[in-house]
């Protein structure tokens, strides 16, 4: 295939031209001499040997792409030896116990054994798009229709399930089906089309200047046979055969390089996608935080309370004898899905590994530490049902069966993001009584809220409901479709919060970031309050800008009164998303230059990213969870966290960033836009050098003088000189002002445009430099 594509075609032509030439030669006169011969040769020979050179090349770089695949391994959490313990997905044999939760791809094929609203994206395998709910019956005949397996290599969307491991690797109904198909080919990335494009237009373009030269060598009187030879001199010398593979390996070399800082890249593309990022909607949790959650505050009784936050658990205690503690406490040990990962008996609590989300970490190791043996807790308080976590609801339920006999019934325990909590209560516990939740505690709760949200710490609200047992019998078939218990008129009992602090690499990475033209964007699913706050810390709000509600505060007006334009910054409210109209969200987007948005379910990231698209935006998407994964599909480059994130997650993002750090993406978009520019500075250096090559030629043709350079001299300078050169200046140092630069736009800057052959032809291209000092100049 190599042989036969763009270039190679032209010399094939040439050389059964020289072949031609030498025969018709000999047929005249057998002694001629064997030049045309040799040349006909030797262009065969550069064929073989860029194809060669190109076949070495790309392999080195699909292997290189295979390789990066290795670096984040697919874990699952197994049951062995009766504790549950992560493991590479390769070594799970057949008869194992897997658990998976939400976000997981399922590591082999699997039989459920327990599912709790558990659903799955079989789209890959059935190409059914939408969640398919999964249960432990067998439904169908059919393995593909049943809903009681798990398919290796397809995403848990939502929920949790355990199964046993029925098939593995090749054997699994993916395995089998990958192993008939044959390999789908690499798709070509628009860079790639645009220089086969560009190769064509060349190819052209030499076809046509040969073409020309026939001609006047004809009308010169020359014979038809040194017409022939000249005009192949002119193409081979006019043809950059190297400058395919030149891309592909300044690709990966650059690809490379952001290995070694953090930036795994899933395509080639995507490292040049990343140096024209314009606009980064990123992450809060564990993206500009450091994912390590500690439980600082609780409020219960109308008062705030501190937490031991010490690493040792020296400090100081708080009073645990209010009834409402151990209420509070209850919820928060039952209504939790997370655990010790086994065999860390010796590790202090605080250091433990935990299998779960880093909210329900925290509290885990906050109980741990206050009640000790928290998983014997939980096994005492049996779990009959429960409705796990997820990102567009907010909350998670569980029912138990209490340990105390005294009551009488079943325990509903609920916690999830504070608002929506409360308004499902009706009654708040105070001292252990319940009270009816009336307007003045209302304000109380909000007080207490706000007070934790402002010191940037997620505040998770707590309720619970004692389901009496005339109602809801022993082995009361609960069910989350048909929603047959209450989830309304419960009992508030307190909040929790946690600090996450931010990373310190954050703010200047961020500040980097608007120098090089890059707008930062935060998403999150947090309270406003709380989002506002780390915003600030991390300078994605700048100290002295304001919202229009700080403007409103200080002026002392009302917020209406205020012009939206005044305020630098802006907090947006997800739910407000859902109201607005893509002019509204426009206008938000293009007249603040510092934006959060909080409390944003799945949906509206992914409307967020539109609308920065629709603006004409290059939008890099940093998340973690599943409910990143649309937004990261929808992005121009989405971005995963290696340690953290989700399987889902990881497997849409054309990017994986190995220590979830903020600031390894601005060394990768350093990186992208250093390729650029220098891809730019070896294609104009392939296309220059050949009018040194052809001048000798004209020369030659048109004044005769002797003819300084052969053909095969040109086709040896040519081999030697566009592949090594042209590499070496792809991988030159970036410029000093590479960062000060706005970030290109892909859609109008082209890699090869006629400016830069203009540039490249006649030095005339100053435009571009009086361009970039104009941008400099620019507020
Ligand atoms: P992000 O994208 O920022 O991670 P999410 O959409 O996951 O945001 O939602 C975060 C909000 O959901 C938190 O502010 C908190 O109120 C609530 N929340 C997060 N984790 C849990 C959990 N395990 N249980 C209950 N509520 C949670
Ligand atoms: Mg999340």
């Amino acid at each position: 295939m190599l042989m036969a594509g763009g270039f190679s075609i032209v010399f094939w032509i040439a050389s059964a031209l020289c072949f031609l030439a030498y025969g018709l030669q000999v047929a005249q006169d057998p002694t001629v001499s064997k030049d045309n011969l040799w040349l006909a040769i030797i262009l065969i020979g550069v064929v073989v040997l860029t194809a060669l050179f190109a076949y070495y090349q790309e392999a080195k770089s699909t292997n290189i792409m295979a390789g990066f695949k290795d670096m984040v391994p697919q874990q699952a959490v197994v049951l062995r030896d009766g504790k549950r313990v992560e493991m590479v997905a390769e070594k799970l044999v057949v008869g194992d116990i897997v658990y998976l939760k939400g976000g997981d791809k399922i590591p082999a094929d699997l039989r459920l054994l327990e599912c709790h609203g558990c659903k799955v994206d079989n789209s890959s395998l059935t190409g059914e798009s939408e969640a398919q709910p999964r249960g432990v019956e067998c439904t169908h005949e059919n393995p593909l229709e049943t809903k009681n397996l798990g398919f290796y290599s397809t995403t848990c969307l939502e929920g949790a399930a355990s199964g046993i491991v029925i098939n593995t690797g090749d054997r699994t109904v993916i395995g089998r089906i990958a192993s008939l198909a044959s390999r789908v080919g690499n798709q070509k990335t628009p860079i790639a089309l645009e220089i086969e494009h560009f190769v064509q237009i060349i190819s052209g373009l030499a076809v046509f200047v040969g073409g020309v030269f026939f001609i006047i060598s004809l009308a010169m009187g020359y014979s038809a046979l040194n017409a022939v030879i000249f005009c192949i001199g002119i193409v081979v010398a006019y043809v950059p055969e190297g400058l395919l593979c030149t891309v592909t390996v300044c690709l990966s070399l650059t690809a490379v390089r952001m290995a070694k800082k953090n930036c795994l890249v899933k395509n080639l593309e995507a490292v040049e996608t990343l140096g024209s990022t314009s606009v980064i909607c990123s992450d809060k949790t564990g993206t500009l935080t450091q994912n390590r959650m500690t439980v600082a505050h609780m409020w219960f009784d109308k008062i705030i309370h501190n937490a031991d936050t010490t690493e040792d658990c020296t400090g100081e205690m708080f009073d645990q004898s209010s009834p409402s503690w151990s209420a509070l406490g209850r919820i928060a040990t039952l209504c939790n899905r997370a655990e010790f990962i086994g065999g860390q008996e010796e590790v202090p609590i605080s250091k433990k590994t935990v299998n779960g989300d880093a909210s329900e970490a925290a509290l885990l190791k906050f109980t741990e530490q206050i009640y000790g043996n928290v998983i014997e807790i939980r096994q005492r308080n049996k779990k009959v049902f429960e409705i796990p976590f997820n990102s567009s609801n907010k909350y998670q339920v569980s029912i138990h069966i209490p340990e105390d006999p005294a009551e009488k019934g079943y325990l509903l325990v609920m916690k999830g993001a504070p608002e929506r909590i409360l308004d499902r209560c009706s009654t708040i516990m105070i001292g252990g009584q319940e009270w009816p939740l009336d307007d003045e505690l209302k304000d109380h709760f909000q007080q207490a809220y706000m007070n934790l949200g402002s010191l940037g710490e997620r505040v998770l609200g707590f309720c619970q409901l004692l389901l009496p047992c005339s109602a809801y019998g022993p082995g009361y078939p609960f069910d989350a479709d048909s929603g047959n218990f209450p989830l309304n008129d419960l009992c508030f009992v307190g909040l929790i919060s946690m600090i996450d602090p931010p990373r310190s690499t954050v703010p200047d990475a961020v500040m980097k970031c608007r120098s090089s033209g890059i707008k930062v964007i935060m998403v999150t699913g947090d309270h406003p309050i709380t989002a506002k706050a780390i915003a600030k810390s991390v300078g994605i709000i700048s100290p002295n800008s304001e919202t229009v509600e700080d403007i409103a505060q200080r002026l002392g007006v009302p917020i209406e009164s205020v012009n939206p334009r005044d305020a630098c910054a802006a907090v947006v409210n997800g739910g407000e998303l859902l109201e607005m109209s893509s002019d509204e969200m426009d206008d938000i987007l293009k007249h603040h230059q510092e934006i959060v948005f909080a409390r944003t379910s799945p949906q509206q990231k992914l409307l967020i990213v539109e609308g920065c698209q629709r603006l004409g935006s290059i939008v890099a998407v940093t998340g973690d969870g599943v409910n990143d994964s649309p937004a990261l599909k929808k992005a121009d480059i989405g971005i995963a966290m290696g340690i953290a994130g989700s399987d889902a997650a990881k497997h849409t993002a054309d990017m994986i960033l190995l220590d979830d750090n903020f600031a390894s993406i601005v060394t990768g978009v350093e990186e992208g836009r250093l390729i650029f520019d220098n891809l730019k500075k070896s294609i104009s250096y392939t296309v220059t050098k050949n009018i040194p090559e052809m001048i000798p030629f004209m020369i030659y043709v048109i004044i005769s003088c002797p003819l300084p350079l052969g053909t095969i001299t040109i086709l040896f300078i040519e081999l030697g000189t566009d592949i090594i050169p042209s590499i070496a200046l792809a991988y030159e140092k970036a410029e000093n002002d590479i960062m000060l630069r706005k970030p290109r736009n892909p859609r109008k800057d082209r890699l090869v445009n006629m400016e830069l052959l203009c540039y490249s032809y006649f030095h005339i291209g100053k435009t571009e430099q009086k361009n970039l000092l104009e941008e400099k100049l620019s507020p």
